[in-house]
């Protein structure tokens, strides 16, 4: 277990007077008893002291620690969302433009960033099917710098070849960045190859769907340009991480690695039940899923296959019908967004991948009646399925 446990559990920072959780560092700007040490923190010549929230904050630095711990990476930082996340990532990666070759299946909005915001930054986007790791090769240029992909993609639940990419990568003197989002303590990109991780802390690392946040895992050298004072893409565009949101996180990574089980645990359950009764489900965990082998080589055996499934009801009307009734009976809430402790169902072709144009969503296989759910851990299993079962066979 049990590695991934313990990297979370081995990182401690205590409170003022021997607390057990840390405090809330709140104070937005630091006193310098000594003015010529603010000079050279400036300078960059007196490094890890504190100076003004939006270059370093405390409690950020605490979450970031743990969360670097859990992806035996160097560092992290924690910043406003998982949007800024991505977009700070690769323009610090590409300052000055380039060229990235990026999964196509990929989150609505990173594929709108990509489409319709980086062009005009001089950083250009080929996208490539992403089960293909020869199309990522064909694809590569001579300014080439990233390789992007979801662990685990949004809304397909395709799994990357972490390993290969990270090679092909390294080869061409690019650098892999991974969305781990759908997958944190299940698999540990930087163990296949990853430079950088990139989360939406508003999933799965929250897990209560009450709060926007993001992170950006990788070396301490990347992490440190983020927010050097006259480089920094996080530093100098803003996007930072409240502390009170840090300490939120720091402590509910404790957690994580239990919930993911929880998650994965409940997922697989249904999925099963839904495979037997005939229903056209697609879940990492089941043989039937192209990936299985693949996911199973990669992940941490004890956290399970994650909480995602999908559903393909043929047309947009029938998935809108099963979710009401879904909804109805109490089985989940008809919300964007996943990772929370209930479940979550959306239409990803009507709604978190609507920037996706319908051709390009053709390409990738995206069914217009696709329906993805995002299995909470709460409540029994059991009836769940059940109030499942009398929802899908009203309608099918
Ligand atoms: C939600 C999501 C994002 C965006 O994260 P926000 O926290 O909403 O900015 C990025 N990637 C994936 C895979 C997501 O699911």
């Amino acid at each position: 277990m049990e590695e991934v446990e313990q990297a979370i559990r081995d990182v401690q920072h205590f409170g003022e007077e021997g607390g057990v959780v840390p405090v809330i560092d709140v104070a937005a700007t630091s006193t310098f008893l000594d003015p010529a040490d603010m000079e050279s923190v400036f300078h960059g010549t007196l490094p890890g002291r504190y100076l003004y929230s939006r270059h370093a904050n405390p409690t950020v630095t605490a979450f970031g620690k743990k969360l670097a711990a859990m992806e035996g990476m160097e560092a992290a930082l924690g910043v406003a969302s998982g949007m800024a996340a991505i977009a700070c990532a690769l323009e610090q990666i590409l300052p000055e433009g380039g060229h990235i070759v990026s999964s196509r299946t990929i989150y609505g909005g990173t594929y709108a960033l990509f489409a319709n915001i980086f062009p005009g930054r001089g950083i250009r986007v080929t996208f490539v099917d992403p089960d293909d790791v020869s199309a990522f090769e064909r694809a590569m240029e001579p300014d080439t710098k990233v390789v992007f992909t979801e662990t685990m993609s949004n809304p397909l639940l395709g799994i990357a070849d972490l390993k290969s990419l990270g090679k092909l990568a390294r080869e061409r003197g690019a650098l892999l960045v991974v969305d781990n989002t759908f997958t944190p303590a299940l698999v540990t990109p930087s163990r296949f190859g990853a430079d950088a991780v990139v989360y939406s802390c508003t999933k799965y690392i929250s897990g209560c769907s009450d709060l926007i946040a993001g992170a950006i895992v990788g070396r301490e050298k990347f992490i440190e340009e983020l927010v050097d004072i006259n480089r920094g893409v996080v530093m100098l565009t803003g996007p930072v991480m409240d502390p009170k949101i840090a300490h939120l996180l720091y402590l509910r990574l404790d957690h994580l690695p239990i919930r993911m089980a929880a998650h994965s645990r409940d997922a697989g359950h249904l999925a099963a039940r839904m495979e037997e009764a005939g229903v056209p489900v697609i879940y990492p965990g089941l043989k039937s899923h192209p990936q299985h082998d693949l996911m199973k080589r990669m992940m941490h055996p004890e956290y399970g296959y994650g909480g995602m499934l999908t559903i393909d009801c043929g047309t947009r009307q029938k998935a809108f019908d099963l979710a009401a009734r879904l909804q109805g009976e109490k089985f989940g809430l008809y919300a964007v967004s996943l990772g929370f402790s209930r479940t979550l169902m959306s239409c990803p072709a009507v709604s978190t991948s609507s920037e996706i144009p319908p051709g390009e969503q053709a390409k990738m296989h995206l069914s217009p009646g696709l329906l993805r759910l995002s299995i909470g851990y709460t409540g029994s299993p059991k009836v769940m399925w059940e109030r499942f079962h009398r929802c899908w066979k009203e309608i099918f």
